[in-house]
């Protein structure tokens, strides 16, 4: 036990050292799959990303940007979460602690050269990957671009990654999204619906909710009510507990505007999303 304990104060003391290597700009970049950070952003009139925290002291567009971030945010279904006033930092040494404690509990030897690293790197994977989208400063750079080729039809991109944990086991959610519009003034660059996508799936989520946070943001972002978003995904807390079911697919659908309410064009994004047979093989 106090071998233990000596590995959580060393893991502890790593995180601290860490730490100061990432505010001196050491350590290595997110990965590739994490939220890009808004630090790039453009100054482009039609841009609606935010500037990351770090810049608040800057003043200007920093802020100014963070704020339309936020005002986006505040108009998309909300995850259910609470302020705790804690940074990155703080909740990765927190939950370093705490995973420590799960592992001791489950009677693990913390000491094993394979194990004693394993609460630091669920911690930060926590905060800084697979739930990365809490921070609404991992909002990603969204550009929007005038419509001036009056394009009228729709817009469709499918084969969209999802990638997501069950907010209730804390499972792996894998599948993909077919997600369309009909432009007003605005289009986007396409990546950045990927992008969005990404950003709402790497939260606690359950798949209605992330189907319409998605739908959500589209909706404001490109000020348009035609707007279509269906996800087909396998949930591993269906898989690898319970009824353990390896086949079944959830299918979810957000449909708005003349999506909803015109046949013709319900039935054109429709005839678009793979059938649940096919998702499976895709899978
Ligand atoms: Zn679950």
């Amino acid at each position: 036990m106090k071998k233990n304990k000596k590995t959580a104060k060393k893991i502890a003391k790593k995180i601290a050292k860490e730490t100061q290597e990432l505010k001196a700009g050491k350590s290595p970049k997110p990965p590739k799959a994490a939220p890009k950070s808004l630090e790039l952003l453009s100054p482009n009139p039609g841009s609606l990303a935010a500037g990351p925290s770090r810049s608040r002291s800057t003043p200007s567009s920093g802020t100014e940007k963070s704020a339309r971030v936020k005002k986006i945010l505040s108009q998309v279904v909300p995850t259910p979460v609470v302020k705790n006033g804690l940074t990155e930092e703080d909740k990765i040494a927190q939950i370093t602690s705490h995973f420590t404690e799960i592992m001791k509990i489950l009677g693990l030897d913390l000491d094993d050269d394979s194990l004693y690293k394993t609460p630091q790197r669920v911690a930060k994977m926590y905060v800084k990957e697979i739930f990365g989208g809490l921070n609404r400063h991992n909002f990603p750079d969204i550009t929007t671009i005038e419509n001036k080729m009056k394009y009228d039809q729709m817009i469709l991109v499918k084969s969209v990654e999802v990638l997501s944990q069950c907010e209730h086991h804390f499972q792996t959610i894998d599948g993909f999204a077919t997600i369309a519009y009909i432009p007003k003034k605005q289009i986007i660059g396409l990546s950045k619906i990927n992008r969005i996508v990404d950003f709402f799936s790497r939260r606690p989520q359950v798949q209605e909710r992330l189907t319409k946070q998605i739908a959500d943001c589209l909706e404001i972002i490109l000020d348009t009510p035609h707007v279509a978003v269906s996800i087909q995904a396998k949930h591993y807390c269906v898989i690898a507990r319970g009824i353990q079911d390896a086949q079944s697919v959830t299918v979810t659908c957000d449909l708005r505007g003349d999506f909803k309410s015109n046949l013709a064009t319900r039935s054109e994004f429709l005839t678009q999303v793979p059938s649940a047979r096919l998702a499976t093989t895709a899978l």
